[in-house]
């Protein structure tokens, strides 16, 4: 356990040396033995140490000392709803959250779309942050996905491992900057199903994006 924890709190160190989360925004989680840990709620992680994440048991319930994250629910609803994601994460990482902002859908206008398991990086409906609709909504737009936009919010990027769930935040918010930065010039062009199938098949032996289930083709 005190090895989840410290994994879990250098994954939320890197999130922020990165600029993917600054002061107390955003969150992170991992699945462990009957439940999961989590980031503690309104502590930025220059003041987080190792005991301050929260032991949470399936259903929500602290089963350690602190407050957990506000979002724990969405954390908790997407480890009950797709055992095959064993981490969490979640950033108001400045381009995802400015394309959150304008509620806009990602289409595939760049092929490590893939990264995110579909098509499409969704943006989920607005909801207030730490409710059980915020939740419903986000687990809905990761339907079949590894990472969602929340409009005027933020994005949740997740994954069966903890450096897999920081990889694809590290993606998403690079995609994000790209789609951002090709908006300022033009309407950028949109691969098709046919090409990002070719994609979703070239991935099944490209790094460690080959064992992650993606779009069937
Ligand atoms: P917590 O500090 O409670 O995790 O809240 C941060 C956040 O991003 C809420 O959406
Ligand atoms: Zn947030």
């Amino acid at each position: 356990m005190n090895a989840d924890r410290e994994s879990l709190l250098a994954i939320t160190r890197k999130l922020s040396v990165l600029g993917l989360n600054r002061g107390t925004s955003g969150n992170a989680s991992m699945r462990v033995e009957g439940g999961f840990l989590i980031t503690p709620s309104g502590m930025a992680v220059e003041h987080m140490s190792p005991e301050d994440l929260v032991r949470m048991d399936a259903e929500g319930v602290p089963q350690s000392a602190g407050k957990p994250s506000s979002e724990w629910r969405f954390h908790k609803d997407i480890y009950q709803s797709r055992p095959e994601i064993n981490a969490v994460i979640h950033t108001h990482s400045p381009f995802a959250t400015s394309m959150a902002c304008l509620r806009r859908e990602i289409p595939p206008f760049h092929y490590m779309i893939a990264v995110a398991g579909g098509d499409t990086i969704r943006c989920a409906p607005y909801a207030l942050f730490g409710s059980q609709a915020l939740s419903d909504a986000a687990l809905q737009a990761l339907q079949g996905r590894y990472a969602c936009l929340l409009a005027n919010h933020g994005m949740i990027a997740a994954g069966g491992t903890l450096q897999k769930a920081f990889d694809v935040a590290v993606e998403v918010e690079s995609l994000c900057e790209q789609y951002w930065r090709a908006l300022q010039v033009g309407e950028p062009c949109i691969l098709s199903t046919q090409e990002m199938t070719e994609v979703f098949e070239q991935f099944r032996g490209y790094g460690n994006w080959a064992t992650s289930p993606v779009r069937k083709a």
